[in-house]
């Protein structure tokens, strides 16, 4: 079944993202400093064993109008010295509470902000903690977000002296006009050059990042700007739809001034990106993320084995519990969710004073941990097993149904559709289903009702 524009704007509703269930917006000032550090000790015992780390950079060196990030313009070196020092005894603090010996590092990942605005020396000083603290898997994979507008070769060669070997690089358009517009440097170096230079270094999971919906792209456009993305050959290419949120993030305004694409023109953008994606070999992931068969994240898609979590897709494999490090970052505990404070010079003082800087968190009891696995195996993998799950909790499948409210009433017009077929053992998303998960996770989660109106659209 063709994915058609009809299909898309029937289950173009609002949703939340699911990077986290329950969403973000659910996590509440109650959860206190005191809360993490028993769910830190509590997650030495807990799943996946594995450690990821998130250190997050909140500093930029302009705004793109469109930013849903949580970053700063204009900090001096002083105060990112300071940032960075502050990073470096939250990792000593945290370490305290962790089983260091038995447990190993199988991810680190740097987003921001624009972790490669800051000096090379501070990524080598963070990195040289963590390979002091933590025992690094061989196969550990260890990313960093970057900009094409600051990054040199050099950078690289240093990146990969400290055991970088992914990079996801955020290209948002090649038409220099809509870079322009939304207030973005253009790449200093041409970017099929630094792909293939990382490759070269032994970087795998080359990603490319674009966004579709902002001011003066039309669907021809951005279909030129995707055809030059696969002429690169990266190994991932994402697709994000902009996420117009101006109640969140007034800065957005200005786009609105400028004049988004209508939603006839992002359904079409969003159409074409599947079809030339599709068309050159990559695999589809959900409705954005596209890797190179050979990918690590295809490769787990097709055996059932991709993860998700605030950083992204990832495989279950080299994915565990998340700790989160900097302002504004996620622990992604089996229990718990914390994050820290978001303005970069209350985390500093916070840090200084007591050595955690959480402003707010979640606790999950069993059954919402229940509703967590069963979402993230919808929106991984498109699959949801009643069986798999209730083993995983050592429960009856019959009791996770009841948990999740399973009401196929709820269901059968996706399956009326192709979208999913319903069986004793639960649902299998089709091709096509796979592009709205996230609409057919919203059927199992209860606690949607609460705030739908806030979220983003759907597709
Ligand atoms: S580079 Fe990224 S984090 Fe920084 S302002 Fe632009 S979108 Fe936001």
């Amino acid at each position: 079944m063709q994915i058609t524009t009809e299909f898309l704007d029937k289950h173009n509703v609002s949703g939340p993202r699911y990077t986290s269930y329950p969403p973000a917006n659910f996590f509440n000032t109650n959860f206190t400093s005191s809360d993490y550090l028993e769910q830190l000790k509590a997650s030495n015992q807990q799943q996946p064993e594995n450690i990821s780390i998130y250190i997050h950079i909140p500093f930029c060196p302009q705004r793109c109008h469109f930013c849903g990030c949580n970053t700063e313009i204009g900090q001096k070196r002083s105060f990112i010295e300071r940032y960075v020092d502050a990073i470096k005894k939250e990792i000593n603090q945290v370490c305290e509470h962790l089983d260091l010996k038995n447990r190993k590092l199988t991810q680190v990942h740097w987003g921001g902000g624009t972790p490669n605005a800051i000096a090379m020396r501070y990524i080598f000083d963070i990195m040289n903690l963590i390979k002091e603290k933590f025992i690094v898997d061989a196969n550990a994979e260890i990313a960093i977000e970057c900009s094409p507008a600051y990054l040199e070769f050099e950078h690289i060669d240093q990146l990969a002296e400290m055991g970088f070997n992914r990079m996801s690089l955020g290209i948002q358009d090649f038409r220099e006009d809509v870079l322009q517009v939304v207030n973005r440097q253009k790449p200093k170096h041409d970017v099929k050059q630094i792909v293939d230079y990382l490759r070269g270094k032994g970087f795998n999971g080359i990603n490319l990042d674009f966004i579709y919906g902002l001011p003066l792209q039309t669907a021809d456009s951005l279909k030129e700007t995707i055809e030059k993305a696969i002429e690169i050959k990266p190994d991932r290419i994402v697709t994000f739809s902009y996420a117009h949120v101006p109640w969140v993030k007034e800065e957005q305004l200005k786009l609105e001034k400028i004049g988004l694409p209508s939603p006839k023109d992002k359904m079409d953008m969003l159409i074409n990106n599947i079809q030339q994606l599709q068309q050159a070999g990559y695999t589809s992931i959900g409705i954005d993320h596209f890797a190179h068969p050979d990918d690590q994240l295809a490769i787990a898609y097709k055996n059932k084995k991709l993860h998700r979590n605030f950083q992204g897709y990832c495989t279950l494999e080299t994915t565990g519990q998340v700790y989160g490090f900097g302002a504004s970052s996620i622990s992604q505990l089996w229990g718990a969710y914390a994050q820290n404070v978001k303005s970069a010079a209350k985390y500093i003082e916070e840090i200084e004073n007591t050595g955690f800087a959480i402003e707010r968190g979640f606790t999950l009891n069993v059954n919402q941990q229940i509703v967590r696995a069963v979402i993230n195996s919808i929106m991984c993998n498109g699959v949801l097993y009643f069986d798999e799950i209730a083993d995983q909790f050592k429960m009856s499948a019959d009791d996770i149904k009841s948990i999740v409210n399973y009401d196929v009433s709820k269901l059968v017009d996706f399956e009326k559709d192709g979208i999913i077929s319903i069986s004793e053992k639960g649902i299998e998303l089709s091709e096509l289903g796979h592009k709205i998960a996230r609409n057919i996770a919203m059927a199992f989660d209860p606690d949607l009702k609460q705030g739908e109106s806030i979220y983003s659209k759907t597709v």
